[in-house]
């Protein structure tokens, strides 16, 4: 598939739009998704311009999944009582709607049911305070 440079996602990354930015390293950017399935919902990318899980080099996968893993762990910790959904979605016809690879991750209490589009914007303050629960509990991991 060919990757669209005006994504929602490649914007951010270039510090086009903002985000709620919970961590940056050399290879991904984590943030809040600003439609949030649950509180604390974040959304890791790849730094490469890959649409969707086919088209990255293996190289970037294994460094996004790693962090994944990291802001997983981390989520766990800033939501106790929680487990954690990770997310991941290839072509419109799974529901992906942005054409960026992201995982997502997110704070999940148990029984707990969604639909998975059509959810309400949070508000800023919101989104802040939950990039800042996650910041926090990444400062604690190695
Ligand atoms: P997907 O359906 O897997 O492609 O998920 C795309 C996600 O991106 C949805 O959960 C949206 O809420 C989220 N989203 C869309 N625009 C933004 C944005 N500007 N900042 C943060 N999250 C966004």
């Amino acid at each position: 598939m060919s990757y669209d440079p005006a994504n929602i996602f490649a914007r951010i990354l270039r510090g086009e739009l903002p985000a709620h930015v919970v961590e940056e390293t050399e290879h991904t950017l984590t943030f809040m998704d600003i439609m949030p399935k649950a509180d604390g919902h974040a959304l890791v990318i790849p730094k490469e311009d890959a649409p969707n899980i086919f088209d990255i080099s293996d190289d970037a996968l294994q460094k996004l999944i790693t962090q994944v893993k990291r802001v997983a762990k981390a989520s766990l910790q800033a939501y106790p009582g929680n487990g954690v959904r990770v997310i991941q979605l290839n072509g419109s016809e799974a529901g992906q709607s942005v054409f960026h690879l992201h995982f997502h991750i997110i704070p999940s209490a148990d029984g707990m049911n969604f639909g998975f589009h059509g959810g309400a914007s949070a508000d800023d303050s919101s989104l802040a305070d939950h990039a800042r629960r996650l910041k926090e509990a990444l400062a604690t991991l190695e």
